[in-house]
């Protein structure tokens, strides 16, 4: 499968992982929009959050405590957690992936 994000998980794209178990990754967004700007993935290729099943509920809960877990490793009290689901929301990889943002005053709404 032509997916980025499978290959980054399968090691066939070098990169360097700040987090990895058995399903989940984590590595930094090649075009950061703040200081602190981390991705957190799933092994799974699973599209869109929209097409999680309960079968996921363990994965997506474990996507949030790595997040937590990294946050707190870069000494982050303050930080965003954001899915982007679909092109009006700005998805870009179809590969669900939890975007963990810091370092900067953030904004409400976002744009
Ligand atoms: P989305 O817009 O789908 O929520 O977010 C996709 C994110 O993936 C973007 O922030 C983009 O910069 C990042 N990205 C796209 N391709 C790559 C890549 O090859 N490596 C890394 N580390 N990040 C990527
Ligand atoms: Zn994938």
């Amino acid at each position: 499968m032509d997916c980025i994000f499978c290959k980054i998980a399968a090691r066939e794209i070098d990169s360097e992982l700040l987090y990895e178990d058995e399903a989940v990754v984590a590595f930094r967004d090649i075009n950061p929009v703040a200081p602190t700007h981390v991705l957190i993935v799933p092994r799974e290729h699973i599209e869109r959050i929209s097409d999680i099943q309960p079968r996921h509920a363990e994965m997506v809960g474990r996507l949030h405590l790595v997040a937590g877990e990294i946050a707190a490793r870069t000494g982050l009290s303050d930080y965003r957690l954001v899915f982007n689901c679909g092109p009006e929301a700005g998805q870009a990889v179809y590969h669900i992936h939890l975007h963990l943002i810091g370092g900067r005053k953030m904004t409400w709404p976002p744009g």
